[in-house]
C-alpha cells in the first residue's frame, strides 16, 4: 500500500479486507459486503473506490450506482475527501471524474442517449414519469374501447402497476395476475393487448418511461456487439443497498459484468423495503452463487453509528422478523439514554412536541440539520411543516417539491418536451388543450397528422388552424418551431414558452401571482442545468429537494431541519431522529389486511427508521390518529394502538412517557367495553330491549 494510505487503518479488519479486495490485481472477483445498519457499508464502498483511484484505477471507468442522486453526490464528497488528500490532486479533482455516479435509472438514461443510434432508438427520446404513463394508458385504454365504467376494466393506474410489475419482476403476466393482482385475473387477454400497444405508442412517439430506461439498457446488453462495447466503457461496478433492487436492475448488472470481475455489491437483507416496486431480496441472497468462481463474501457486525441503547430497541424489533441472514449487531457506543417511547394525545400534541424538542436540542447544541423527522407517508408531514413555519424553524423535505405537480408547472413543461420531442403525445395533449376552443377531437387530429408524417413539427405548421384557437395557435406554431429548432439556448427558452403561455394562464387561473412566483421559482431551477435534455431528464427521475422558502438544496452551510419519509432516508443518519405515528395502521400501515411478507417489510420499514438515529431517537404514538379498518360491513375508524412491533414485552428497553407529563390524556380515551357499569343497557332494558 503506498505509505500516505492512512485511510485503510481507520478501518476495522473486515471493512479492510473488502476494500482491499483484489486491489492492484488485474481483475479482481466478485466482492459482496452484507452487513446491518450503521456497520459502515457505504463507507467501505467509498474507501473502496478511493483505494482504487490511488491504486491507479481511471475514476472515469468506475461505475457507482446508487439509490438516489443526493447519494451519488455523497459518496462521491466521501471519496475525494479520502482519495484527494493522498493524491495531492486539487480539490473537485476526483469527484469531477468520478462521472458515472447516479441511480440505475440516471445512468440507464444516460448510456441510452449516448448509444441510442446503435440500438435503432432516437436519441431525442423524451421520459415519461409515472403519471405521463399512466396518462398514456389511458389513450391507449380508450383507444382499444377497454375504458368503459360498465366493463370494470381495471382502472389506468391499476393497469400501469400491472404492467411496471411484470417489467421489473421479469414474470410472466400469468404469474404477476395470479400473485399479485388476482382481482384483474379475468383480464389477462385485453390487459395483453393493452400492453402491446402501448409498447407500440411509446415507439411511435419516442418516449420512454421508467421501466424502459432499465429494460433498453437491459436489452442494449443482450446484443453481443454493442453489450461488449457498454460493458468495456467500465472497468470497476458498484452498487449500493443491492437489497433494494429489482430483478431487471440485477440481470442489468450481471450483463455489466458477466463473469463478476470487478462487481462489488453492498447491502442489508434486514433493510430491504421496496418490495412493492418488485425489489427482491433474492437478488443479494443469489449473488455469491451468480458467478463461477463464486464471490467472496464479508460480513461487519460492529455497529459505528448509534448507541448500544438504540441498537438494542433496533434489534429487538428486528429479530423477530421470519427470514433473516445479517446478524444482530453489537456498538460499544455507551449511554445512559434509551430511546423514547412518547404517546401524545393527538397530531397537534405530536407536533407541538416534535418542534419543542428540536428547539431544545438546538439550544443544547445540535444544529438542526443533525436533527431529523421521520414518517411512512409523505402526507403525514403536513401538520408538521404548519406548525415549522409558524415557529420558524427552516426545514428541507427530501423529494418533497410539491409545486412541481401544480397543473400550470406541468403545463410549461409539457411545453418544453413536446418542443424536445414534437412525437410526444402525452405532452402534446395537454399543450394543445390549452388553446382556447380545442378539445381532445381536434387535439387528436392535430397530433394524428404529427404522428404519421416525416417531421412533426412540419406537419403542426401545416395543420388548419383551428377556427377558435386564434392568435394563440400561430403564436404556438411559432414557438415549436423555435424551440424545436437548432439554435435555441438554454435556459432563455423557458421565457420564450413562459410568454407565449402568460395569456392562457391569466385566463385559467385566478391566483396568478401565486402561480407566476412558482415560474419564477422554476426559472431559477432551470438555470442550475447545462441544456434543456439535462433538465427535462433529472426533474423526471430525480427531482429537487424542498426547502421550507424556495427550491433546490440549501447551501452547506445553511442550517435546516430534516423531514424525509423513511423510504427517502435509506442510508442516511442523524444525530437525533423522531419518527411520527409509530402505531398500528400506519406502521404496519394496514391494519392487518396484508400478507405476511408486507407484514414483514413494515417491520424492516420500522428497524430502518429506528437506526438512522445516533444519539437519540423518539417514536411518537398519537392515541387519537384515525386509522381505517375495512371490514364486511364497510370501513371503521379506530383510536391508534401502539405498533404491534413493539410489544408490551420490549417495553424495558425504551423509556416510556406520556406528553405533556402533567394532564392524565388517557382516561378520557378508555373505550366503552372497559366501563363498570353499562348505563345504556340499563336504559335500553327499561322498555324491554336487550
Ligand atoms: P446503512 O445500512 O444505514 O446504509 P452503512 O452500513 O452503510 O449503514 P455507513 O453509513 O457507511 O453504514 O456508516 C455508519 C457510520 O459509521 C458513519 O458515520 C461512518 O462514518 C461510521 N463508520 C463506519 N466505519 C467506521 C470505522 N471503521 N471507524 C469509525 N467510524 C466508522
Ligand atoms: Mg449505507
Amino acid at each position: 500500500m503506498p505509505a500516505d494510505a492512512i485511510y485503510l487503518e481507520m478501518l476495522n479488519p473486515e471493512q479492510r479486507q473488502a476494500v482491499e479486495h483484489g486491489v492492484g490485481t488485474n481483475a479482481p472477483g466478485p466482492l459482496l459486503v452484507i452487513a446491518g445498519a450503521g456497520s459502515g457499508k457505504t463507507n467501505t464502498l467509498a474507501h473502496r473506490v478511493a483505494h482504487l483511484v490511488v491504486n491507479g484505477a481511471d475514476p472515469r471507468r468506475i461505475l457507482l450506482l446508487t439509490f438516489s442522486r443526493r447519494a451519488a453526490s455523497e459518496m462521491s464528497r466521501r471519496v475525494e475527501r479520502i482519495a484527494g488528500k493522498v493524491l495531492g490532486v486539487s480539490s473537485g479533482a476526483v469527484t469531477d471524474s468520478l462521472t458515472w455516479a447516479g441511480t440505475f435509472h440516471g445512468i440507464g438514461a444516460r448510456l441510452l442517449r449516448e448509444h441510442a443510434r446503435e440500438i435503432g432508438l432516437d436519441p431525442a427520446f423524451t421520459i415519461h414519469d409515472r403519471e405521463d404513463s399512466a396518462d398514456l394508458m389511458n389513450l391507449v385504454r380508450h383507444e382499444l374501447a377497454l375504458s368503459s365504467a360498465a366493463s370494470r376494466f381495471p382502472t389506468k393506474g391499476t393497469c400501469l402497476a400491472i404492467y411496471s410489475r411484470v417489467v421489473n419482476a421479469q414474470e410472466d403476466l400469468a404469474q404477476v395476475l395470479k400473485t399479485v393482482f388476482p382481482w384483474c385475473a379475468m383480464w389477462a387477454e385485453q390487459l395483453r393487448s393493452l400492453f402491446a400497444a402501448y409498447v407500440e405508442a411509446k415507439q411511435r412517439q419516442n418516449v420512454l418511461d421508467y421501466d424502459d430506461l432499465l429494460l433498453y439498457w437491459a436489452g442494449m446488453m443482450a446484443e453481443p456487439t454493442i453489450a461488449g462495447v457498454v460493458s468495456g466503457r467500465f472497468d470497476h461496478v458498484l452498487v449500493d443497498e443491492y437489497q433494494d433492487t429489482n430483478r431487471l436492475q440485477s440481470s442489468v448488472l450481471l450483463a455489466m459484468r458477466p463473469n463478476g470481475q470487478g462487481v462489488t455489491v453492498v447491502g442489508d437483507d434486514a433493510q430491504s423495503i421496496y418490495s412493492f416496486r418488485a425489489a427482491t431480496v433474492r437478488n443479494i441472497l443469489d449473488f455469491p452463487t451468480a458467478f463461477a468462481p463464486p464471490a467472496r463474501i464479508v460480513t461487519l457486525e460492529r455497529n459505528y453509528r448509534s448507541t448500544q441503547p438504540i441498537l438494542a430497541a433496533a434489534n429487538a424489533v428486528i429479530e423477530k422478523a421470519s427470514e433473516r441472514f445479517t446478524k444482530n449487531l453489537w456498538s460499544d457506543r455507551t449511554s445512559e439514554a434509551k430511546p423514547l417511547l412518547v404517546t401524545v394525545k393527538d397530531e397537534a400534541d405530536q407536533v407541538r412536541y416534535v418542534s419543542e424538542k428540536i428547539l431544545e436540542a438546538r439550544e443544547g447544541g445540535v444544529l438542526l440539520k443533525e436533527q431529523a423527522v421521520l414518517f411512512r407517508t409523505s402526507s403525514h408531514s403536513g401538520p408538521l411543516e404548519i406548525e415549522l413555519t409558524r415557529r420558524n424553524i427552516p426545514f428541507v423535505k427530501f423529494g418533497g417539491l410539491k409545486f412541481l405537480d401544480a397543473a400550470h408547472i406541468k403545463d410549461l413543461l409539457a411545453i418544453l418536451r413536446w418542443a424536445e420531442n414534437p412525437r410526444d403525445r402525452v405532452a402534446g395533449f395537454r399543450v394543445l388543450q390549452l388553446l382556447p376552443g380545442i378539445g381532445p377531437g381536434i387535439a387528436g387530429r392535430v397530433l394524428d397528422a404529427m404522428e404519421t408524417g416525416p417531421d412533426p413539427v412540419w406537419a403542426l405548421q401545416e395543420a388548419p388552424a383551428p377556427a377558435k384557437a386564434g392568435e394563440a395557435w400561430t403564436g404556438l406554431v411559432e414557438l415549436m418551431v423555435r424551440l424545436s429548432g437548432r439554435e435555441v439556448v438554454w435556459p432563455i427558452e423557458l421565457g420564450h414558452a413562459r410568454l407565449w403561455y402568460q395569456p392562457m394562464l391569466e385566463a385559467t387561473y385566478e391566483d396568478v401571482q401565486v402561480r407566476q412566483a412558482d415560474i419564477v421559482q422554476l426559472e431559477q431551477i432551470a438555470a442550475g442545468y447545462a441544456s434543456r435534455d439535462r433538465f427535462l431528464t433529472e426533474l423526471t427521475l430525480d427531482p429537487p429537494d424542498a426547502t421550507s422558502d424556495r427550491p433546490g438544496v440549501p447551501s452547506r452551510d445553511e442550517d435546516y431541519l430534516i423531514l424525509s419519509t423513511i423510504h427517502s432516508a435509506k442510508g442516511q443518519e442523524w444525530k437525533a431522529v423522531h419518527v411520527l405515528n409509530v402505531v398500528d395502521g400506519c406502521i404496519p400501515s394496514d391494519l392487518g389486511a396484508g400478507t405476511s411478507d408486507e407484514l414483514e417489510e413494515e417491520r424492516r420499514l420500522l428497524y430502518v427508521a429506528m437506526t438512522r438515529a445516533r444519539d437519540e431517537l423518539h417514536l411518537l404514538l398519537p392515541q387519537r390518529f384515525y386509522v381505517t379498518q375495512q371490514t364486511r360491513n364497510g370501513d371503521r375508524h379506530l383510536y391508534a394502538q401502539r405498533t404491534r412491533f413493539i410489544p408490551r414485552a420490549m417495553t424495558p428497553l425504551f423509556e416510556d412517557i406520556l406528553w405533556p407529563p402533567v394532564t392524565p390524556i388517557r382516561a378520557d380515551l378508555q373505550p366503552a367495553s372497559a366501563a363498570t357499569v353499562d348505563l345504556g343497557a340499563k336504559m335500553r332494558g327499561m322498555w324491554g330491549a336487550g
